[in-house]
């Protein structure tokens, strides 16, 4: 799995004149976006983790860019007056330490080209296309097939030409400690050395292979030329390209599965591979770890995760933490807190409920009192009651259960990377979420995160359960590296890129634009003359609840239906006699999107003559 990508960019564009008098050549924008950032985009939707730019000529440009997305980082390299791309790629080296995609900062390109190199089952890969008539061609020949044999700008230098050298290659560690190695002894007596040179030279010693792709859309842009033809012929065809291969937008307005972005998708579609090997082992251990950083410090906290769905985790958890002596305090404020309880009676683990409204505020003193009677060990609460989109007062409830000495367990199925929160802070001390909410992935993992120290306390707990017992399952992935049974090999795929899209927006970030969804849809509701069930401050801005239109001529189905035809799927209420229906924006939903679902909802009323 390719994760790294280094980004050579120091070079002053000379060529193009007063456009790059201010700002380096990959500032350039093409279709109202600089062409490095629409880069960086791509590298980020094919799963790479951390992105070097080697920068020079304007440097300040890319550490900019670099402020924006926190995968980015920048190597100087000061001397790019005087050198070339290979004397870039040195001062890149030493942060990469894996596999890595390089590119030239110059282009534009199909984002296939990166597929593509990152499915190639050879290490040290070249991009090449069939004839671009650019004016600025390097041309390379191949032996024995695809492997590269010379490369050169000047055709009659080539036997015969195999393709065109694009400007994406994949290289490994090794290969390029040889690259490095080749430029130090070659520097002082060309200190302009290109990095293909330098490929090329090492090439003897590395096999390297030419992946060419013939009828490729991309462009480098190194003159005016380049770049009338990039924005009228080569922006047009990747854009169609590109478009070909998007996913049919459903936008889903269900407190989850969450819709999620084609990049998310399309992680699923990978090489097979045994959940057993090093390399899968260290996908789960870096999901874990990503999974615990959102919302705790990895060192005192841990995510053990499950095949199975969120109820999946809150079964572990209620299982599996409190011992045969405890009492466990179940707060009953919805339809998940009453899961909690359920859980609890199958496992005929000792409990009380506490019954709350579920649309009012729980009352402090009340719990409070209760907490005082000194019987409950444990404390089992949801956080955010997705039946009607109350966010109950964690920040309050769990640090005072703490001041009674009880463990917290919290189900935070639904509002886990959609709000900031800290753990620690919170005196949370286990808490459940699943993979499709918030993070945005897919269904079909459940994880717990555990403070470590009250995790290692549940060892001694005989087992009511085996599959979904959460020490055994801690013990066993921390020892092997690996889990007891097979674990969803293509839903954790697809979670590694949720996250990492994740960390690039920013939970806080992810926040505001819930919340801007959010209030689209509650000014609609208002003025749309519609009554929500939960007062607007107590709400998560999540999911709201909204009362049915109080005429006959409503139905669900209706409002249901007419959305659906529109590309919106919407949710029936959950709560015994109060008939609501539930509208969440929860996934990756643009607030674009929200507004024009509020235009539905504002049609399917006049339909039904509302006012
Ligand atoms: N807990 C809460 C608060 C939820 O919102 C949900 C699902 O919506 C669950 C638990 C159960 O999750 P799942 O349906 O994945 O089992
Ligand atoms: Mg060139
Ligand atoms: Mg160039």
């Amino acid at each position: 799995m390719i994760k790294q990508a280094v980004i050579v960019a120091a070079g002053l564009g000379s060529r193009l004149k007063e456009k790059t008098v201010s700002k380096p050549k990959g500032f350039l924008e093409l279709g109202g976006i600089a062409i490095v950032e629409w880069s960086v985009q791509k590298l980020f939707a094919c799963g790479i983790e951390k992105i070097i730019i080697g920068t020079g000529y304007h440097a300040e440009a890319y550490d900019e860019l670099a402020k924006k997305y926190p995968a980015v980082q920048t190597a100087f390299s000061a001397d790019y007056e005087t050198t070339s791309s290979m004397a870039t790629l040195s001062v890149c080296a030493p942060y990469v330490s894996d596999d890595f995609l390089l590119l030239e900062s110059d282009l534009i390109y199909d984002s296939i080209g990166l597929t593509v190199l990152c499915n190639d089952i050879h290490e040290n890969v070249i991009l090449a296309s069939g004839a671009t008539n650019s004016g600025d061609e390097v041309y390379l020949a191949a032996a024995n097939g695809s492997l590269l044999e010379a490369l050169s700008k000047n055709k009659a230098e080539l036997t015969s030409v195999y393709g065109e050298l694009v400007g994406i290659s994949k290289i490994s560690p090794a290969f390029l400690a040889a690259m490095c190695a080749y430029y130090e002894k070659k520097r002082a007596e060309f200190p302009k050395l290109d990095y293909e040179h330098a490929i090329m030279a090492c090439a003897s010693s590395h096999p390297v292979f030419i992946r060419k792709i013939e009828y490729y859309a991309w462009r480098e842009i190194d003159d005016e030329s380049h770049l009338e033809m990039a924005r009228n012929e080569i922006l047009p065809r990747i854009q169609e390209n590109e478009s070909l291969r998007q996913i049919r937008r459903e936008v889903l307005l269900n407190p989850g599965p969450a819709t999620t972005s084609d990049s998310v998708k399309y992680a699923q579609v990978c090489a097979d591979i045994c959940p057993r090997e090093e390399e899968f082992g260290d996908v789960m251990k870096w999901v874990c770890r990503e999974l615990t950083a959102v919302v705790a410090d990895p060192s005192e906290y841990e995510t053990v995760f499950f095949g199975g769905s969120g109820t999946a985790a809150d079964e572990v958890m209620i299982s599996s933490c409190v011992p045969e002596a405890g009492h466990v305090l179940i707060v009953d404020n919805g339809s998940y807190g009453q899961r909690l309880a359920k859980i609890a009676s199958v496992y005929k683990i000792n409990h009380t409920v506490y019954k709350s409204s579920a649309y009012e505020k729980i009352d402090m003193s009340v719990l409070e009192n209760e907490f005082k009677t000194g019987k409950y060990t444990h404390l089992g609460i949801v956080y955010h009651e997705t039946t009607t989109g109350l966010l109950n007062p964690l920040d309050v409830i769990c640090p005072l259960a703490k001041k009674y000495n009880m463990v917290t367990i919290v189900d935070a199925v639904s509002i886990y990377a959609g709000m900031p929160m800290e753990l620690s802070k919170l005196g949370i001390d286990f808490m459940a979420s699943t993979s499709n909410k918030n993070i945005q992935g897919m269904a079909g993992v459940g994880f717990v995160i555990c403070k470590k120290s009250e995790l290692e306390k549940t060892k001694t707990i005989p087992m009511r359960n085996y599959y979904l017992n959460l020490y055994d399952q801690y013990a066993h992935f921390t020892k092997t590296g690996q889990t007891r049974f097979t674990p969803p090999v293509q839903t954790l795929y697809a979670l590694r890129q949720a996250i990492l899209e994740t960390k690039q927006e920013t939970v806080e970030k992810r926040w505001q634009r819930y919340t801007e969804c959010w209030r689209i849809l509650v000014d609609a509701v208002k003025k749309f003359n519609l009554k929500m069930l939960v007062k607007e401050e107590e709400q998560s801005h999540l999911i709201t609840a909204i009362f049915d239109p109080d005429t006959p001529k409503y139905t669900f189905e209706g409002l249901h239906d007419l959305a659906r035809q529109h590309g919106f799927t919407i949710y029936p209420g959950k709560l015994g006699n109060i008939n609501t229906f539930r509208i969440a924006n929860i996934g990756d939903i643009k607030p674009y999107e929200m507004k024009r679902f509020t235009e539905v909802l504002k049609s399917y009323l006049d339909s039904i003559g509302w006012k």
